[in-house]
């Protein structure tokens, strides 16, 4: 993976996006439904309270019409005529202490006989209100409530009436007028939005006065015509108000007037067909659903910001910490090859510190041998030459008998410091000369065929085994002989004074090497020898028999041959030698 590698996942990215868009929105839902259960219950009280101010308006005048219709006065001006001053006055005095908009006295025949307001320019005496429904349903003998427009003034209000009676006769009608705009005003200067519809829909009381008198449902004709009919509001065209509602959250109205949106609530008055509604303005819902939202989408995006912000720091810090660690490995690297190269560098130092050693060691075995060579040849030399004398003195006395004899010792000489040459010679040889591939079972079949007599002679017992196919090997056959002869020949040496002499040679592959054991039950290696048995000119043997080179001979051959070399004891008795050689190339494979 690059250093700087940013993964992209896309499943979280969606995940993240899903919740910055998705949870804002969720909550805005839960604050709405929440704020609107709040205006609900809000706009509920309210609408009880105006429901109820509204109603104990239309209570506190209910009785008006009735009293006068019980003044005897009023009657007696009805039933017998005369004077209408006094009636005026008590209707003006009845008018100022109730706080009512107007009071007057219809008679039977629908037209105002006496009229608080009779001293105005305006008055309403003489006026034919036949028409107005309030006097129909007292003139039946009921109590009537109608809301209406004034007729002279056009004040809106509601009329209430009530029969005034002579005995069970209806002999006219009291009628009293409320003028509802202060209560208008009141919801104004309140900052409410709130309308009272009538029967048709008509928006007759309202804090709004361009909605007065708007229909919340298109009139047809025949309707309106009915309204006009009956001067409900003669001066009003009965304009449609345009709204659209829906239901939200399954309990609350939202409704659209022009382009403000509201919620609205809705309520019978009780004790007539009216209706009243309470609007509350949906902008502080939106407002405040907006607020939160955003509050959350921002803390959402800011949190997002924070953990990608952190998330690119730690990773920045893991870049770093693997540049760190790269360069670090960079450095091992390259002391680890500094360090190759000076082991080079030492190596080849060494080796040829070693070759010089090696040479010095030469040197070293020569000046050895010489001297051991000196002494070896010294003895017979000397024996030689005094058996030449001896030879001359014989020659000159004529003994021609004993010179035979004397010439054989000479001859023995001869052949012992042929011995001791012959080793030298072998020692100084050079390896590469003849490595070529051969089958060490030739070679031990060879050794022992020339050690044979030996083995009779010194009466040894050999056992051997060897693998029926041929062991390849590479390097000198005739070398490989020379050690094993000198390994047979260790043997039989160390085994003269052993009861029941023994030799063991087994030739077998063990991986990808040839190894030659070779084993006596002889006494085992001299401790005094130990580890110095492979060095020149170690020996235990008696001088004249062993000079000490065959072992460190046969050791150079096998590491020539890139072989291994190793001596141990036997228990309970014995030496042994083991002598492991690299199988060939094609052997090796074979096995494969
Ligand atoms: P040499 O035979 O001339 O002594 P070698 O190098 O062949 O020289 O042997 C060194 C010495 O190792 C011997 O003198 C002998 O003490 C010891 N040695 C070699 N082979 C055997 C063996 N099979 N048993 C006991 N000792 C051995």
């Amino acid at each position: 993976m690059k250093l700087n590698e940013t993964r992209f996942n896309a499943p979280a990215v969606t995940m993240g996006l899903l919740l910055l868009v998705g949870l804002p929105f969720i909550v805005g839902l839960l604050v709405q439904y929440d704020y609107l259960q709040e205006l609900k219950q809000v706009s509920d009280e309210r609408l009880t309270l105006y429901e109820m101010t509204l109603d104990s308006e239309l209570r506190k005048y209910e009785y008006l019409p009735y009293l006068i219709s019980e003044n005897g006065m009023v009657s007696a001006f009805l039933t017998k005529g005369g004077e209408g001053v006094p009636v005026n006055r008590f209707l003006k005095r009845v008018n100022t202490i109730a706080e009512s908009s107007v009071v007057y006295i219809i008679g039977t025949d629908g037209v105002v006989k006496a009229a608080s307001n009779w001293d105005r320019p305006n008055a309403f005496i003489g006026l034919d209100l036949g028409f107005r429904p309030y006097f129909r349903d007292a003139m039946e003998g009921r109590q009537g409530t109608f809301f209406g427009v004034g007729i002279t003034r056009g004040e809106p209000g509601i009329y209430i009436s009530h029969p005034i009676k002579d005995r069970d006769e209806v002999i006219g009608v009291a009628v009293a007028k409320i003028a509802l705009s202060p209560l208008e005003h009141l919801w104004k200067e309140g900052g409410e939005t709130l309308f009272v519809t009538d029967a048709n829909g008509v928006i007759v009381l309202t804090s709004r006065p361009s909605w007065k008198y708007m229909s919340l449902t298109p009139l047809d004709e025949g309707t309106i015509q009915e309204i006009h009919n009956r001067e409900h509001y003669p001066r009003f065209q009965l304009k449609h108000l345009p709204w659209k509602t829906r239901t939200r959250f399954g309990f609350v109205q939202e409704t659209t007037i022009g382009k403000e949106r509201f919620l609205m609530n809705t309520r019978g008055i009780s004790g007539t067909d009216w209706k009243i509604s309470y609007l509350t303005p949906q902008a502080p819902l939106w407002e405040r659903t907006l607020g939160v939202s955003l509050t959350t989408f921002v803390l959402l995006g800011l949190a997002v910001l924070t953990r990608l912000f952190l998330r690119e720091r730690r990773q920045r810090e893991i870049s770093r910490q693997q540049a760190v660690e790269a360069n670090r490995i960079r450095d091992i690297n390259r002391q680890l090859e500094q360090e190759v190269e000076e082991r080079k560098r030492t190596e080849h130092e060494l080796r040829a510190a070693q070759e010089e050693l090696i040479q010095a060691g030469k040197l070293a075995a020569l000046g050895e041998m010489a001297t051991a060579i000196a002494h070896e040849l010294n003895q017979p030399i000397a024996a030689t030459k005094t058996y030449v004398a001896s030879c001359r003195l014989m020659l000159k006395r004529d003994k021609l008998d004993d010179l035979d004899p004397t010439l054989r010792k000479v001859s023995e000489l001869g052949d012992r410091m042929a011995k001791v040459t012959g080793q030298l010679k072998s020692f100084a040889r050079k390896t590469t000369d003849k490595e070529i591939e051969f089958d060490l079972r030739q070679a031990v079949k060879e050794a022992l065929n020339l050690m044979k007599h030996q083995f009779v002679v010194e009466n040894c017992d050999l056992k051997l085994s060897m693998p029926g196919q041929p062991v390849q090997v590479m390097g000198d056959r005739m070398r490989m002989e020379q050690v094993l002869i000198n390994l047979f020949r260790n043997g039989l040496d160390a085994l003269q004074d052993t009861p029941e002499p023994l030799i063991g040679v087994r030739l077998y592959e063990d991986g990808d090497r040839a190894t030659i054991h070779v084993w006596d039950n002889g006494p085992g290696i001299a401790e005094e020898v130990g580890k110095k048995i492979f060095e020149p000119f170690v020996t235990t043997k008696k001088e004249g028999i062993g000079v000490g080179l065959g072992l460190s001979i046969s050791y150079k051959i096998v590491k020539d041959m890139r072989g291994d070399f190793r001596v141990a004891n036997r228990e309970p008795n014995g030496a042994e030698f083991f002598i492991h050689l690299p199988l060939c190339k094609h052997q090796q494979e074979a096995k494969l």
